[in-house]
């Protein structure tokens, strides 16, 4: 099996002037690039009974031992890359409607608290790594990771994520990361969070990667 990375929905100058596009080009182009080229290196030669990075993700203990950690890094990378590529777009898309609006009013009291709990997770995050709004236990929560690690690595299901290694904001922010994940809100696509939602509660089959 053969990762590649696939094109942008959208082009890289469409989400100025919160990313700009030279962010989203290197970001894209080059570091994500460099993950699925590092993830398809790590898995040569491996017989594999799955065929989506989601489920190598959730059963890095099937893999060669010699294999996991890179697997770990790179498919976790090409992975978190896919999912917040299709989370934001240009202009953003509203706010969450539905059933996911009713989540977010039981599990966080509102959308600015939600919207703060994430921001402080991004922000206290050590180095390189994601903040994360997950499904968990049918539950909404926000929770960081580390480096390229994912939710679904510890039985969560990712909604949304955001990007906090420098590489994501660094020409724009500098080392402003709170500026970057307050301006980052509106360029979010709620529609698809909302969709990723319904998909999480209604079913245990997985969201595509
Ligand atoms: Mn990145």
């Amino acid at each position: 099996m053969t990762f590649r990375l696939e094109a942008l929905a959208y082009p890289y100058d469409a989400l100025e002037p919160t990313i700009d596009a030279r962010t989203m080009e290197v970001h894209h182009s080059k570091h994500h690039q460099a993950y699925v080229n590092n993830l398809n290196a790590a898995l040569e030669g491996v017989e594999l009974e799955v065929d989506d990075v989601a489920a190598l993700l959730r059963n890095l203990e099937q893999l060669p031992e010699s294999r996991r950690t890179a697997v770990r890094n790179h498919g976790g990378g090409h992975y978190n890359h896919e999912l917040f590529w299709e989370s934001m777009t240009p202009g953003g898309a509203a706010t969450p409607t539905g059933r996911l609006a009713a989540a977010i009013e039981a599990d966080f009291g509102s959308l600015e608290a939600l919207q703060a709990a994430f921001n402080e997770a991004g922000a206290k995050q050590f180095g390189s790594g994601w903040a994360w709004l997950v499904l968990d236990n049918g539950r909404l929560a926000v929770e960081s990771s580390a480096n390229q690690d994912n939710p679904i690595s510890r039985g969560r299901t990712p909604l949304l994520g955001n990007d906090v290694w420098e590489h994501a904001y660094y020409l724009k922010y500098q080392n402003r990361r709170g500026d970057y994940l307050q301006d980052w809100w509106q360029v979010v696509n709620w529609d698809v969070v909302a969709r990723r939602y319904e998909a999480a509660v209604s079913g245990p089959q997985e969201l595509s990667s």
